[in-house]
């Protein structure tokens, strides 16, 4: 694919085939979606439609195959097809240097500056240049050929097409001037010809293309990086020996071993040994994170100087490692909202160029032959002809978006944020408000038990163990404090029957005959128990949570949990604010507890005792005052207020990740993250718009003063060797200017 135009071809081509319902052609990655139903199409039946236009799809490898290998093949061949590239446009240069020198040699010999080219030199020259220039033709001008020859055969045009009828309307006039000068001569300047416009335009492009395919590589380098991350090889425990295996090869419930230096294979679960982990190819982390019995391991992490065995839990393509492998390339496929408008403009571009070439060519006969003359005029009209048809190529256009978000999407994965999709990438930075729950995003998420305030005639320990009991069918941050500690303290549970779970509340279940209540407030209202607030006042203005304890009657015992605020809150909601992003916090917890940990990181708002189904209303509310929003949560009970939100932010905590849920996801739960996100998606769409802004102009500016628009008024006249440089240069310089968001620091 050489630009937006093909992306457009192929997508109306495809289209059209029986039984296809749905396709998406990104012109960034050259990567085709397309949904179809097998009984009607086919791969065969894709080609068959697509290769006369010259395109050929093939099919993408599969998840496993790169796995097994650890390259992605495709990048190979572009590497092959880049070197092959660079031989032949460096085999022109030489041939392109002296068509300028030439060019430069009789212009400026006509002002006199240098000398005037001595005749024998001239003579020489211009019986060699049609022999350049049919070279140029045969080698790396054929694609424009073959294009022109496409154009007249299925009427299809693309950018090939334009530079093919610039040039070969070039040269072929110049070849018949060159064959007939004796009886043209009376009509036409014979003098002048323009195989030298078609041997600098075609090498122009040529280099232009090799320069942008060797930094569009370059984009993609996150997924290579990723997918270097794969161990080859796994040394496992079979039959008590232990074996080295290749990595396809290890079944989940493998005990592996893991030596110091080596990178872990699969994901799984440690069972013995301990050591610290280098993280920081996933998370973005750079310091080393400890793994003892029971922790997660993930494959593509490296270990440092310890040893452990662990448990395989997750192979193939189950593994986190292959799920961010598999996101970041669909991300970086999919297509930005902000593309559309460039889409629509490429697509009708080539068409509209070709007519607007053909009118000016017809003007400036019409207008110039008065003025000027037959020969002169003929001459400036092909000269307005070429240089529009060089010029007009929408190709910086179709490469603006593609090539930033492929880079964004990637520099995200390296620094622990996964990004869904462009369009997520997009709306992040105009979020004006960002919601943030409490519980997991700002706290640690990992309470600790720390007071009971025991209101019975029973033992700490048995409120202990009646309180343990229930909580040790919930799964909320909270039980799991109260489960730790009584197990710290090796309280035996009970048998627990009708146990159930009151949705923001708390829990209810009968323990040994008796029916008890755990939760908040709120419970004790449902169940009309009396209870003054009163009591849990100066616990809950630290920040701690109560649980309180009650049988159907009374208030047994009031339980507080505190959790730590994580390191980097604080300074995360400062730097939001800095990029004027108002935050909220939500959270089921108590009011005062809640204004406790907001005020502590700073927070503009604070919701609290907000029920599940509240987060989605009150995210839905913020949207129809006008709001972008965006939510952070932890993705467990805030999933529909994350999927309401325009963008959801999930905390990916350890190794279950819900990456497919949310919009965006923080790995390793880390809140700084978050304005690293923004950050990104800002520079991202900075650099997107800087893009479009100079494809627009290029072309904007470039097609009239190549149509001689200007040249009545001020004299100009753009050479279509000139136009062929910038046509050139401008594809280059928006990739590079998306190859800058790399090294912008976050
Ligand atoms: P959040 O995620 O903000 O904590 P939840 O809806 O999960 O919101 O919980 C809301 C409140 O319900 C908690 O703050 C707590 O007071 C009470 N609660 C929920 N689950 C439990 C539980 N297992 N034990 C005790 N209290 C609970
Ligand atoms: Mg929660």
């Amino acid at each position: 694919m050489h630009c937006a135009s093909c992306a457009s071809i192929i997508e109306r081509t495809v289209k059209k085939i029986d039984g296809v319902s749905d396709v998406s052609v990104n012109n960034g990655t050259e990567k085709a979606k397309i949904s179809y139903d097998e009984r009607l199409a086919s791969h065969d039946v894709f080609n068959k439609k697509l290769e006369p236009l010259g395109y050929v799809l093939e099919m993408e490898m599969s998840d496993m195959h790169k796995e097994h290998t650890g390259i992605n093949q495709s990048k190979q061949e572009k590497l092959k097809e880049v070197s092959e590239m660079r031989s032949s446009v460096f085999f022109a240069l030489p041939l392109a240097g002296i068509g300028i020198l030439i060019m430069a040699w009789e212009i400026f010999g006509k002002y006199s500056i240098v000398p005037a080219m001595p005749e024998t030199i001239y003579e020489f020259f211009h019986h060699l240049l049609p022999i350049f220039a049919t070279f140029i033709f045969a080698t790396i001008g054929k694609p424009y050929v073959v294009g022109v020859y496409r154009f007249f055969r299925y009427g299809k045009a693309n950018m090939d097409t334009l530079i093919g009828l610039g040039t070969s309307v070039a040269f072929l006039y110049s070849f018949i001037i060159s064959a007939f000068d004796k009886i043209l001569a009376p009509y036409v300047n014979v003098e002048y010809t323009y195989y030298d416009v078609t041997i600098v335009v075609i090498t122009f492009i040529a280099l232009g293309k090799y320069l942008e395919a060797k930094s569009k590589i370059k984009t993609g380098d996150a997924i290579e990086k990723l997918l270097g991350l794969q161990a080859k090889t796994a040394l496992v425990v079979r039959n008590a020996k232990e074996i080295e295996i290749a990595i396809d090869q290890v079944v989940l419930g493998d005990i592996v071993i893991v030596k110091p230096g080596q990178k872990i294979p699969v994901d799984g679960v440690v069972v013995s040994g301990s050591s610290f982990v280098d993280e920081s190819m996933l998370t973005g982390e750079p310091i080393p994170v400890e793994k003892s019995l029971n922790a997660q391991i993930v494959a593509g992490t490296i270990n440092t100087s310890g040893t452990f065995n662990f448990k395989a839990t997750k192979i193939g393509s189950e593994t986190l490692l292959s799920h961010i492998i598999k996101m970041v390339e669909e991300a970086q496929g999919s297509k930005a909202p902000i593309q559309a408008l460039a889409d629509k403009i490429s697509s009708i571009f080539v068409p509209v160029v070709l007519v607007l070439a053909t009118l000016t060519f017809g003007a400036w006969l019409y207008f110039g032959i008065p003025v000027f003359g037959f020969a002169q005029a003929l001459g400036f009209a092909l000269t307005s002809f070429v240089g529009i048809l060089v010029i007009a190529c929408p190709c910086a256009l179709g490469l603006a978006t593609p090539t930033a978000i492929i880079v964004g999407v990637g520099k995200g994965a390296q620094n622990g944020i996964l990004i869904k999709d462009a369009a997520t990438l997009e709306t992040l930075h105009k979020a004006g408000v960002i919601v943030v729950d409490k519980t997991g995003t700002i706290t640690n998420g990992k309470p600790e038990l720390s007071k009971i305030e025991n209101k019975s005639d029973k033992t700490n320990d048995e409120i202990l163990s009646i309180l343990a009991t229930l909580e040790s069918r919930s799964e909320h941050p909270i039980a799991h404090a109260i489960v730790t500690y009584a197990k710290e303290k090796n309280i035996v549970l009970k048998n627990i029957e009708q146990f159930e779970n009151i949705r923001g509340k708390g829990l209810q279940g009968i323990v040994a005959n008796q029916k008890y209540f755990a939760g908040n407030t709120k419970i004790l209202v449902d169940f009309n128990i009396s209870f003054d607030a009163k009591h849990i006042d100066e616990e809950t203005r630290q920040g701690k949570t109560p649980v309180i304890l009650t049988d159907t009657k009374n208030v047994l015992a009031i339980v507080y949990v505190a959790d730590q605020v994580k390191d980097e809150a604080r300074e995360t909601v400062a730097s939001l604010h800095k990029l004027g992003k108002k935050v909220i916090m939500l959270t089921g917890d108590n009011k005062n507890t809640g204004e406790y940990i907001g005020g502590l990181v700073g927070i503009d708002e604070v919701i609290a005792e907000v029920m599940p189904e509240d987060k989605l209303r009150i995210v839905k509310e913020l949207q129809s005052k006008g709001n972008v929003v965006a939510m952070a949560g932890d993705g467990v009970n805030d999933a529909p207020a994350l999927a309401q939100a325009d963008v959801g932010i999930a905390m990916g905590t350890g190794t279950d990740v819900a990456i497919d849920s949310a919009g965006i996801t923080l790995l390793g739960g880390d809140i700084a993250k978050l304005t690293k996100a923004v950050k990104l998606s800002k520079m991202t769409m900075l650099g997107i718009k800087q893009n479009l802004f100079w494809a627009f102009i290029y072309n904007v500016v470039g097609i009239p003063l190549a149509g001689g628009l200007f040249y009545p008024i001020l004299g100009w006249l753009l050479s279509p060797v000139f136009a062929g440089f910038a046509m050139a240069m401008s594809s280059v310089s928006v990739v590079s200017n998306s190859l800058r968001i790399k090294a912008k620091k976050l």
